[in-house]
Protein backbone atom coordinates (compact mmCIF):
# COMPACT_ATOMS: atom_id res chain seq x y z
CA UNK A 1 0.00 0.00 0.00
CA UNK A 2 1.47 3.72 -0.74
CA UNK A 3 1.00 5.77 2.46
CA UNK A 4 1.00 9.76 1.53
CA UNK A 5 1.99 11.48 4.89
CA UNK A 6 1.97 14.71 5.13
CA UNK A 7 4.85 15.85 8.23
CA UNK A 8 4.54 18.87 10.33
CA UNK A 9 7.61 18.59 12.05
CA UNK A 10 7.27 22.11 14.09
CA UNK A 11 9.50 23.74 16.41
CA UNK A 12 11.34 22.81 19.69
CA UNK A 13 11.16 19.12 19.64
CA UNK A 14 9.16 18.45 16.98
CA UNK A 15 11.73 17.67 14.49
CA UNK A 16 13.36 15.34 16.81
CA UNK A 17 10.38 13.13 17.49
CA UNK A 18 8.99 13.18 13.86
CA UNK A 19 12.23 11.94 12.55
CA UNK A 20 11.71 8.79 15.06
CA UNK A 21 8.50 8.43 14.17
CA UNK A 22 9.44 8.31 10.27
CA UNK A 23 12.14 5.78 11.44
CA UNK A 24 9.32 3.12 13.18
CA UNK A 25 6.97 4.12 9.96
CA UNK A 26 10.41 3.31 7.38
CA UNK A 27 10.21 0.33 9.45
CA UNK A 28 6.58 -1.22 9.54
CA UNK A 29 7.03 0.08 5.47
CA UNK A 30 10.11 -2.85 5.06
CA UNK A 31 8.46 -5.57 7.17
CA UNK A 32 4.69 -5.28 5.68
CA UNK A 33 5.74 -4.05 2.19
CA UNK A 34 4.20 -0.59 1.78
CA UNK A 35 5.69 2.73 0.77
CA UNK A 36 5.25 5.68 2.73
CA UNK A 37 5.61 8.69 0.81
CA UNK A 38 6.68 11.66 3.35
CA UNK A 39 6.34 15.61 2.49
CA UNK A 40 7.36 18.21 5.40
CA UNK A 41 5.12 21.37 5.45
CA UNK A 42 6.19 24.47 7.84
CA UNK A 43 3.79 25.34 10.55
CA UNK A 44 4.21 27.33 13.64
CA UNK A 45 7.45 29.28 14.40
CA UNK A 46 9.43 27.73 11.73
CA UNK A 47 7.19 28.67 9.30
CA UNK A 48 6.94 32.82 10.97
CA UNK A 49 10.37 32.60 10.61
CA UNK A 50 10.09 31.56 6.56
CA UNK A 51 7.08 32.95 5.39
CA UNK A 52 6.00 35.73 7.99
CA UNK A 53 3.10 33.51 8.88
CA UNK A 54 2.10 30.26 10.91
CA UNK A 55 0.72 28.56 8.04
CA UNK A 56 0.85 29.46 3.99
CA UNK A 57 -2.12 28.34 1.73
CA UNK A 58 0.55 26.18 0.26
CA UNK A 59 0.93 23.86 3.43
CA UNK A 60 -2.85 23.89 3.70
CA UNK A 61 -3.14 22.50 0.57
CA UNK A 62 -0.11 19.62 0.72
CA UNK A 63 -2.02 18.84 3.88
CA UNK A 64 -5.18 18.09 2.06
CA UNK A 65 -3.69 16.27 -1.08
CA UNK A 66 -2.31 13.94 1.66
CA UNK A 67 -3.53 10.44 3.36
CA UNK A 68 -3.24 11.67 6.91
CA UNK A 69 -1.37 14.44 8.16
CA UNK A 70 1.57 13.42 11.26
CA UNK A 71 2.87 15.87 13.09
CA UNK A 72 5.52 16.84 16.12
CA UNK A 73 4.41 20.01 18.10
CA UNK A 74 4.58 23.73 17.71
CA UNK A 75 5.23 26.88 19.63
CA UNK A 76 8.44 28.66 21.20
CA UNK A 77 9.04 29.84 25.00
CA UNK A 78 5.91 32.01 25.37
CA UNK A 79 8.01 34.58 27.48
CA UNK A 80 11.18 34.72 25.72
CA UNK A 81 10.07 33.67 21.98
CA UNK A 82 10.01 36.95 18.98
CA UNK A 83 7.01 34.72 18.10
CA UNK A 84 4.89 35.54 20.82
CA UNK A 85 5.32 39.63 20.60
CA UNK A 86 3.38 38.94 17.19
CA UNK A 87 -0.22 39.41 17.51
CA UNK A 88 -2.44 36.79 18.53
CA UNK A 89 -3.53 35.73 14.52
CA UNK A 90 0.13 35.35 13.96
CA UNK A 91 1.62 33.84 16.32
CA UNK A 92 2.38 29.21 16.12
CA UNK A 93 -0.99 28.18 17.88
CA UNK A 94 -2.86 29.97 15.00
CA UNK A 95 -1.47 27.66 12.59
CA UNK A 96 -2.73 25.11 14.14
CA UNK A 97 -6.00 26.22 14.87
CA UNK A 98 -5.87 26.95 11.18
CA UNK A 99 -4.92 23.55 10.12
CA UNK A 100 -7.75 22.00 12.38
CA UNK A 101 -10.83 24.44 10.78
CA UNK A 102 -9.18 24.12 6.81
CA UNK A 103 -9.09 20.39 7.48
CA UNK A 104 -12.70 19.69 9.21
CA UNK A 105 -11.06 17.76 12.03
CA UNK A 106 -14.24 17.66 14.53
CA UNK A 107 -13.38 14.40 16.07
CA UNK A 108 -10.39 14.35 18.76
CA UNK A 109 -9.22 11.36 19.98
CA UNK A 110 -6.72 10.90 23.28
CA UNK A 111 -5.92 7.56 24.12
CA UNK A 112 -4.97 7.46 28.50
CA UNK A 113 -3.10 3.98 28.65
CA UNK A 114 -1.46 2.83 31.77
CA UNK A 115 1.38 0.51 30.73
CA UNK A 116 2.53 -2.19 34.00
CA UNK A 117 6.03 -0.56 33.83
CA UNK A 118 5.22 2.73 34.15
CA UNK A 119 2.47 2.06 37.15
CA UNK A 120 4.95 3.91 39.74
CA UNK A 121 4.34 7.06 37.73
CA UNK A 122 0.93 6.71 38.40
CA UNK A 123 -0.78 9.19 41.21
CA UNK A 124 -3.43 6.50 41.92
CA UNK A 125 -3.64 4.02 44.78
CA UNK A 126 -1.58 0.77 43.79
CA UNK A 127 -4.87 -1.16 44.82
CA UNK A 128 -6.51 1.16 42.05
CA UNK A 129 -3.83 1.32 39.77
CA UNK A 130 -3.09 -2.81 39.34
CA UNK A 131 -6.01 -3.17 37.49
CA UNK A 132 -4.43 -0.89 34.77
CA UNK A 133 -6.25 1.07 32.28
CA UNK A 134 -6.71 1.30 28.42
CA UNK A 135 -9.30 4.37 27.89
CA UNK A 136 -9.82 6.51 24.88
CA UNK A 137 -11.68 9.54 24.94
CA UNK A 138 -13.41 11.09 22.39
CA UNK A 139 -14.45 14.58 22.26
CA UNK A 140 -16.28 16.31 19.79
CA UNK A 141 -13.91 19.44 18.89
CA UNK A 142 -15.42 21.76 16.63
CA UNK A 143 -18.66 22.53 18.48
CA UNK A 144 -20.51 23.28 22.15
CA UNK A 145 -19.53 25.98 24.51
CA UNK A 146 -15.98 26.93 22.59
CA UNK A 147 -17.29 28.05 19.56
CA UNK A 148 -21.01 29.45 20.84
CA UNK A 149 -21.88 33.12 20.24
CA UNK A 150 -21.00 35.37 23.59
CA UNK A 151 -20.51 38.45 24.46
CA UNK A 152 -19.81 40.65 27.66
CA UNK A 153 -22.61 43.13 28.40
CA UNK A 154 -23.35 46.05 31.14
CA UNK A 155 -27.00 45.92 32.48
CA UNK A 156 -27.61 48.80 35.32
CA UNK A 157 -24.17 49.33 35.69
CA UNK A 158 -23.54 45.69 36.42
CA UNK A 159 -21.15 43.55 34.04
CA UNK A 160 -22.31 40.61 32.50
CA UNK A 161 -20.91 38.13 30.34
CA UNK A 162 -22.74 35.11 28.10
CA UNK A 163 -21.68 32.07 26.49
CA UNK A 164 -23.83 29.41 24.98
CA UNK A 165 -23.64 25.68 24.43
CA UNK A 166 -25.46 24.92 21.32
CA UNK A 167 -25.52 21.60 19.53
CA UNK A 168 -27.36 20.14 16.08
CA UNK A 169 -28.40 17.05 15.94
CA UNK A 170 -25.73 16.64 12.90
CA UNK A 171 -22.60 17.13 15.03
CA UNK A 172 -23.77 14.94 17.51
CA UNK A 173 -24.30 11.89 15.21
CA UNK A 174 -21.21 12.34 13.15
CA UNK A 175 -19.09 12.28 16.21
CA UNK A 176 -21.18 9.35 17.83
CA UNK A 177 -21.58 7.31 14.69
CA UNK A 178 -16.96 7.81 14.78
CA UNK A 179 -17.31 6.70 18.35
CA UNK A 180 -18.99 3.73 17.89
CA UNK A 181 -17.26 2.97 15.11
CA UNK A 182 -13.49 2.90 16.90
CA UNK A 183 -15.36 0.89 20.46
CA UNK A 184 -15.70 -1.61 17.68
CA UNK A 185 -12.11 -1.43 16.77
CA UNK A 186 -11.23 -1.13 20.93
CA UNK A 187 -13.54 -2.93 23.93
CA UNK A 188 -16.63 -2.67 22.23
CA UNK A 189 -18.02 -0.34 25.15
CA UNK A 190 -19.01 3.25 24.84
CA UNK A 191 -19.48 5.53 27.73
CA UNK A 192 -21.54 8.48 26.25
CA UNK A 193 -20.78 11.69 28.84
CA UNK A 194 -23.22 14.52 29.65
CA UNK A 195 -24.87 16.55 32.08
CA UNK A 196 -28.73 15.58 31.10
CA UNK A 197 -30.07 16.20 34.19
CA UNK A 198 -29.29 19.69 33.94
CA UNK A 199 -28.89 21.13 29.95
CA UNK A 200 -31.01 20.43 27.33
CA UNK A 201 -27.47 20.16 24.95
CA UNK A 202 -26.87 16.89 26.79
CA UNK A 203 -30.52 15.39 26.53
CA UNK A 204 -30.48 15.98 22.92
CA UNK A 205 -26.87 14.63 22.91
CA UNK A 206 -28.15 11.38 25.19
CA UNK A 207 -31.27 10.69 22.38
CA UNK A 208 -28.58 11.16 19.50
CA UNK A 209 -26.33 8.81 20.68
CA UNK A 210 -28.99 6.27 21.53
CA UNK A 211 -30.10 6.56 17.66
CA UNK A 212 -26.95 5.87 16.58
CA UNK A 213 -26.40 3.02 19.16
CA UNK A 214 -29.22 0.88 17.10
CA UNK A 215 -26.84 0.60 14.45
CA UNK A 216 -24.30 -0.95 16.62
CA UNK A 217 -25.81 -3.96 18.51
CA UNK A 218 -22.36 -5.45 19.48
CA UNK A 219 -21.19 -2.21 21.38
CA UNK A 220 -22.46 -1.64 24.96
CA UNK A 221 -23.76 1.83 25.43
CA UNK A 222 -24.34 3.19 29.07
CA UNK A 223 -24.42 7.12 29.72
CA UNK A 224 -22.97 8.94 32.93
CA UNK A 225 -22.99 12.13 33.97
CA UNK A 226 -19.76 14.31 33.75
CA UNK A 227 -19.27 14.64 37.35
CA UNK A 228 -19.74 11.04 37.99
CA UNK A 229 -17.49 10.23 35.31
CA UNK A 230 -14.52 12.85 36.81
CA UNK A 231 -15.08 10.87 39.85
CA UNK A 232 -14.73 7.44 38.69
CA UNK A 233 -11.46 8.55 36.34
CA UNK A 234 -9.96 8.61 39.45
CA UNK A 235 -11.74 5.29 41.16
CA UNK A 236 -12.32 2.96 38.43
CA UNK A 237 -10.39 3.86 35.70
CA UNK A 238 -10.33 0.70 34.35
CA UNK A 239 -14.52 0.57 33.61
CA UNK A 240 -13.51 2.57 30.61
CA UNK A 241 -13.60 1.82 27.22
CA UNK A 242 -14.28 4.37 24.79
CA UNK A 243 -15.69 7.96 26.24
CA UNK A 244 -17.51 9.85 24.22
CA UNK A 245 -18.40 13.55 25.09
CA UNK A 246 -18.84 17.18 24.06
CA UNK A 247 -16.36 19.57 23.80
CA UNK A 248 -15.48 21.57 27.07
CA UNK A 249 -16.23 17.64 28.88
CA UNK A 250 -13.94 16.55 26.96
CA UNK A 251 -11.48 18.90 27.12
CA UNK A 252 -11.24 18.69 30.73
CA UNK A 253 -11.91 14.65 31.11
CA UNK A 254 -9.13 14.13 28.59
CA UNK A 255 -6.85 16.03 30.89
CA UNK A 256 -7.37 14.39 33.72
CA UNK A 257 -7.07 11.23 32.11
CA UNK A 258 -4.30 11.76 30.97
CA UNK A 259 -2.52 13.16 34.50
CA UNK A 260 -3.62 9.76 36.10
CA UNK A 261 -1.22 7.74 33.75
CA UNK A 262 1.59 10.27 34.93
CA UNK A 263 3.37 10.47 32.02
CA UNK A 264 2.88 13.02 29.63
CA UNK A 265 5.61 12.17 26.70
CA UNK A 266 3.74 8.65 26.15
CA UNK A 267 0.45 10.39 25.29
CA UNK A 268 -0.78 9.93 21.53
CA UNK A 269 -3.64 11.93 19.91
CA UNK A 270 -5.77 12.02 16.40
CA UNK A 271 -8.17 14.73 15.64
CA UNK A 272 -10.31 13.54 12.57
CA UNK A 273 -12.85 14.23 9.92
CA UNK A 274 -15.54 12.43 8.12
CA UNK A 275 -13.86 10.82 5.88
CA UNK A 276 -10.79 8.92 7.34
CA UNK A 277 -8.30 11.97 7.34
CA UNK A 278 -6.35 12.92 10.24
CA UNK A 279 -4.22 14.76 11.98
CA UNK A 280 -1.98 13.32 14.22
CA UNK A 281 0.46 14.84 17.29
CA UNK A 282 1.31 14.13 20.69
CA UNK A 283 -0.76 15.44 23.38
CA UNK A 284 3.03 17.35 24.74
CA UNK A 285 3.76 20.54 23.65
CA UNK A 286 7.14 21.91 22.06
CA UNK A 287 9.56 21.37 25.01
CA UNK A 288 11.28 24.00 24.16
CA UNK A 289 13.16 23.74 27.08
CA UNK A 290 14.84 20.72 26.15
CA UNK A 291 14.73 21.26 22.21
CA UNK A 292 18.10 20.16 21.02
CA UNK A 293 19.61 17.74 23.28
CA UNK A 294 18.50 14.29 21.92
CA UNK A 295 16.63 13.27 25.14
CA UNK A 296 13.10 14.16 24.06
CA UNK A 297 10.53 11.46 24.52
CA UNK A 298 9.62 10.37 20.91
CA UNK A 299 6.85 7.52 22.24
CA UNK A 300 3.98 9.67 22.01
CA UNK A 301 4.32 10.83 18.74
CA UNK A 302 5.34 7.50 17.52
CA UNK A 303 2.32 6.00 18.79
CA UNK A 304 0.05 8.95 17.21
CA UNK A 305 1.72 7.19 14.02
CA UNK A 306 0.34 4.06 15.52
CA UNK A 307 -3.13 5.62 15.48
CA UNK A 308 -2.57 6.84 11.96
CA UNK A 309 -1.75 3.61 10.67
CA UNK A 310 -5.15 2.20 12.35
CA UNK A 311 -7.63 4.95 11.92
CA UNK A 312 -6.59 6.51 8.59
CA UNK A 313 -5.12 3.64 6.80
CA UNK A 314 -6.95 0.37 8.27
CA UNK A 315 -3.47 -0.97 9.14
CA UNK A 316 -4.45 -2.81 12.53
CA UNK A 317 -1.64 -5.06 12.12
CA UNK A 318 0.55 -2.86 11.42
CA UNK A 319 -0.64 -0.57 14.55
CA UNK A 320 -0.73 -3.40 16.61
CA UNK A 321 3.07 -4.19 16.03
CA UNK A 322 4.09 -0.39 17.13
CA UNK A 323 1.99 -0.70 20.36
CA UNK A 324 3.87 -4.43 20.91
CA UNK A 325 7.26 -2.39 20.38
CA UNK A 326 6.47 0.09 23.00
CA UNK A 327 5.52 -2.52 25.90
CA UNK A 328 8.09 -4.66 24.62
CA UNK A 329 10.89 -1.30 24.88
CA UNK A 330 9.36 -0.56 28.25
CA UNK A 331 9.55 -4.42 29.26
CA UNK A 332 13.32 -4.48 28.34
CA UNK A 333 14.27 -1.40 30.46
CA UNK A 334 14.85 1.60 28.32
CA UNK A 335 13.81 4.65 29.42
CA UNK A 336 14.07 8.45 28.17
CA UNK A 337 14.74 11.38 31.08
CA UNK A 338 11.06 11.79 31.50
CA UNK A 339 10.04 8.31 32.32
CA UNK A 340 13.33 7.18 34.09
CA UNK A 341 13.31 5.10 37.26
CA UNK A 342 15.72 3.26 39.03
CA UNK A 343 17.48 0.17 37.38
CA UNK A 344 16.29 1.32 33.78
CA UNK A 345 18.81 2.00 31.37
CA UNK A 346 18.63 5.85 30.33
CA UNK A 347 18.34 6.24 26.30
CA UNK A 348 17.60 9.74 24.08
CA UNK A 349 15.30 10.76 21.80
CA UNK A 350 17.31 9.07 18.50
CA UNK A 351 18.52 5.79 20.37
CA UNK A 352 14.76 5.07 21.73
CA UNK A 353 13.69 5.16 17.82
CA UNK A 354 16.18 2.68 16.76
CA UNK A 355 15.38 0.59 19.88
CA UNK A 356 11.54 0.38 18.47
CA UNK A 357 12.21 -0.05 14.97
CA UNK A 358 14.21 -2.97 15.79
CA UNK A 359 11.49 -4.74 17.82
CA UNK A 360 9.12 -4.42 14.81
P1 LIG B 1 5.18 21.09 26.96
O1 LIG B 1 4.28 19.93 26.86
O2 LIG B 1 5.93 21.47 25.74
O3 LIG B 1 6.22 20.87 28.14
C1 LIG B 1 5.85 20.67 29.50
C2 LIG B 1 6.99 19.92 30.23
O4 LIG B 1 7.01 18.57 29.79
C3 LIG B 1 8.38 20.50 29.91
O5 LIG B 1 9.18 20.40 31.06
C4 LIG B 1 8.92 19.59 28.83
O6 LIG B 1 10.32 19.50 28.81
C5 LIG B 1 8.27 18.25 29.20
N1 LIG B 1 8.00 17.44 27.99
C6 LIG B 1 7.02 17.64 27.09
N2 LIG B 1 7.08 16.72 26.12
C7 LIG B 1 8.12 15.91 26.42
C8 LIG B 1 8.72 14.78 25.78
N3 LIG B 1 8.24 14.29 24.64
N4 LIG B 1 9.79 14.22 26.36
C9 LIG B 1 10.29 14.67 27.51
N5 LIG B 1 9.78 15.75 28.17
C10 LIG B 1 8.71 16.36 27.62
O7 LIG B 1 4.27 22.33 27.44
P2 LIG B 1 4.62 23.88 27.60
O8 LIG B 1 6.01 24.04 28.12
O9 LIG B 1 3.49 24.44 28.34
O10 LIG B 1 4.55 24.46 26.12
C11 LIG B 1 5.70 24.66 25.28
C12 LIG B 1 5.22 25.14 23.92
O11 LIG B 1 4.43 24.11 23.30
C13 LIG B 1 4.33 26.38 23.98
O12 LIG B 1 4.67 27.23 22.92
C14 LIG B 1 2.94 25.83 23.79
O13 LIG B 1 2.06 26.77 23.22
C15 LIG B 1 3.22 24.70 22.83
N6 LIG B 1 2.19 23.65 22.77
C16 LIG B 1 1.91 23.16 21.55
C17 LIG B 1 0.98 22.14 21.42
C18 LIG B 1 0.69 21.62 20.04
O14 LIG B 1 1.47 21.84 19.13
N7 LIG B 1 -0.40 20.90 19.85
C19 LIG B 1 0.37 21.60 22.56
C20 LIG B 1 0.71 22.10 23.82
C21 LIG B 1 1.64 23.12 23.91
Amino acid sequence: MELHITCIPGDGIGPEIVAEAKKVLDKIAEKYGHTMIYKDILMGGASIDVHGVPLTEEAIADAKAADAVLMGSIGGNTTTSPWYKLPPNRRPEAGLLAIRKALNLFANLRPAVLYDELAAACPLKEEISKAGFDIMIMRELTGGLYFGERKTIEENGVRKAIDTLTYDENEIRRIAIKGFDIARKRGKKVTSVDKANVLDSSRLWRAVVEEVAKDYPDVTLEHMLVDNCAMQLVKNPAQFDVILTENMFGDILSDEASMVTGSIGMLASASLNDTKFGLYEPSHGSAPDIAGQDIANPIATILSAAMMLRFSFDLDKEADAIEAAVKQVLKDGYRTIDIMSEGCTRVGCSEMGTLLAERI
